[in-house]
């Protein structure tokens, strides 16, 4: 039964859509972030959107479908370039009951792929596994398969078990008519050592996913300490996971034509640094512009304190200051 719209007038203004912008595993992608800043699951060491406020299980209605969908429409309108629409963003997508709707419709509305990143946690429920069935691609993430180690990266909600989880991917495996792409993040001393690196190995084949797409730091993480394996770590790996298909993710290569979707640089810098750090070559992707241009900006943005630079490894990226 549907459950009463008791939404705040001011979710009505709200912007649910970001982008396009370049993603290192998506190409193109028009983000479509329907979770409340920072709504999830986890609290993972590593996550680039700082540190979880709302950890909950709670699945519950955060947006109003028609209101999304609406400006989805008006962003792919006249846009030439975009690979995904993308459920993602500052929170987990799956925490939203109306999920399984917005993406039906989007199906309903334009042949651009849809796809969703998701922590997979919630798998393990049958409703959330029927609301992602439409998507064209899910791209779930497993840090971890034994509880100490899981604990350690994802400090998960209190009410979550792994085995579970894990459980809940096999299902969704098999259920599923879709792509998926199982996302696994190594980050050094916490989930690097033989033997767990062996037990996710094992249990990815049993998950049996189109893909694995190895990643380590290269954004600012949510709690200082954490530290990227070196490369070499993970080229052994796609050579040792050979019942696998196994790459290691890199950043999107620039594309020249691409349209920013709002009209106004200073506004969309502002937009898509909110989300997610980027660097300027992001930026440059993102907008089309030089980059000569794009320091114009950053220069009056860092000035009137709206944008910080942040160093991580041989990378600056620009974020917002937070008030
Ligand atoms: S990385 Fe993803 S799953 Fe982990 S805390 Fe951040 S938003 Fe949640």
């Amino acid at each position: 039964m549907p459950v009463p719209y008791k939404l705040p007038t001011y979710a009505l203004m709200i912007k649910y859509i970001f982008g396009p912008v370049p993603s290192r595993r998506l190409g193109i992608s028009l983000g479509v972030d329907i979770i409340p800043y920072k709504t999830c699951t986890l609290d993972c060491l590593y996550c680039e959107c700082g540190s979880t406020s709302e950890l909950t299980l709670e699945r519950k209605r955060f947006v109003d479908p028609g209101v999304v969908l609406e400006q989805i429409k008006e962003a792919i309108e006249g846009e030439k370039y975009i690979d995904y629409i993308t459920f993602s963003g500052a929170g987990e997508p799956t925490l939203s009951i109306d999920i399984g709707e917005i993406i039906t419709r989007i199906k309903g509305m334009t042949d651009i792929p849809v796809a969703v990143l998701t922590n997979g946690t919630l798998l393990y429920l049958e409703e959330v596994r029927r609301d992602l069935a439409p998507a064209d691609l899910v791209l779930p993430s497993l840090d971890a398969v034994t509880p100490a180690v899981f604990n350690k990266i994802n400090h998960p909600h209190k009410e979550l078990d792994i085995h579970r989880i894990i459980q809940g991917l096999i299902d969704f495996r098999k259920e599923y008519r879709g792509k998926i792409w199982l996302e696994i993040f190594i980050a050094k001393s916490i989930n690097d050592t033989p033997d767990e690196l062996n037990k996710i190995y094992e249990t990815a084949k049993k998950i049996n996913p189109d893909k694995v797409q190895l990643n380590s730091l290269d954004r600012p993480p949510a709690y200082e300490g954490v530290e990227a394996v070196d490369i070499e770590t993970l080229e052994r790996l796609v050579k040792e996971w050979k019942d696998l298909q196994v790459e290691i993710t890199t950043r999107t290569k620039r594309r020249e034509e691409i349209v920013s979707f709002s009209k106004n640089l200073e506004n969309n810098i502002l937009n898509t640094i909110k989300r997610r750090p980027l660097t300027v070559e992001d930026l440059e992707a993102l907008t089309g512009k030089s980059r000569g241009e794009l320091f114009k900006y950053i220069d009056i943005l860092e000035k009137e304190k709206k944008v910080k630079a942040q160093v991580n490894g041989d990378k600056i990226f620009y974020a917002p200051v937070r008030k």
